[in-house]
């Protein structure tokens, strides 16, 4: 049995028993942790309100050997979404991102850069609010990213061309883009416009992207969110639903 401490951002939470949650979260030092908080919907409880969903905590914990769900011992809150718990649409977006985390992230791998990417974007949106959809376009890019999911952007997978003023680039159906030559114009278009916006979130933070994806035209942005989402739903599609039987 190990105890250990780690900063984590609570993403969801599910009742067990009568006093009890399991508590998932994206821990900086052993990436997605399943944990029991015993007694923690109790009146008055050690967890106090640190376990709610989206808070950023310090975790202490056990860790039994071969067993998935880790037992919580104590937590304190770092940093508190309360203030934003009635604001529907960004309680919606920060559930999206969490459902994101937990669907992409194995169990037990810390990625820091995956932890600070997501940090970063939570506190944007906290921020700025009114980026939230272009903060989640940023979200789903760099999680493709940082997981090994996201294709090439600078160069022509085929003929190592860098892109530059192309019209258009086209992702084909095995995640590879390619010039217009190359491709024969098959696959998902990719418009000059959404290319750019994609270029620039490499080098930006979400709450600088957010800003300057302000200037975006709707239509890139309708483009991105349909690329991206086209991206994720391949990924998923043929990633293991790695999900312990006591929280399914
Ligand atoms: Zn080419």
């Amino acid at each position: 049995m190990a105890l250990f401490e780690t900063e984590a951002l609570v993403l969801r939470t599910y009742n067990l028993a009568e006093a009890d949650k399991i508590v998932v979260c994206l821990s900086r030092s052993a990436g997605l942790i399943r944990g029991v908080a015993k007694g923690c919907r109790k009146l008055r409880n050690r967890f106090g309100a640190s376990l709610e969903p989206f808070t950023l905590i310090n975790l202490t914990c056990y860790e039994k050997e071969h067993q998935d769900l880790i037992s919580f011992r104590q937590s304190e809150i770092l940093k508190s979404r309360f203030n934003l718990s009635s604001n529907a649409p960004i309680l919606t977006g920060f559930s999206y991102m969490g459902d994101l985390l937990i669907d992409f992230s194995p169990p037990h791998q810390a990625n820091d850069n995956l932890y600070r990417m997501a940090l970063a974007c939570f506190e944007a949106v906290a921020e700025t609010p009114d980026d939230l959809e272009s903060v989640l376009r940023y979200f789903e890019v760099w999680l493709l990213k940082l997981e090994g999911f996201l294709p090439e952007l600078r160069n022509c997978s085929d003929c190592q061309k860098s892109f530059g003023a192309e019209a258009a680039v086209y992702l084909g159906k095995d995640q590879a883009v390619r010039c217009f030559e190359c491709s024969g114009g098959r696959g998902t278009a990719i418009s000059k416009g959404v290319h750019a916006l994609l270029r620039s979130m490499e080098k930006e933070s979400p709450a600088k992207f957010g800003e300057a994806a302000r200037e975006a035209s709707k239509n890139a942005k309708r483009e991105l969110a349909e690329l991206n989402f086209q991206m994720i739903g391949r990924v998923l599609e043929r990633m293991p639903r790695i999900r312990p039987a006591s929280v399914r």
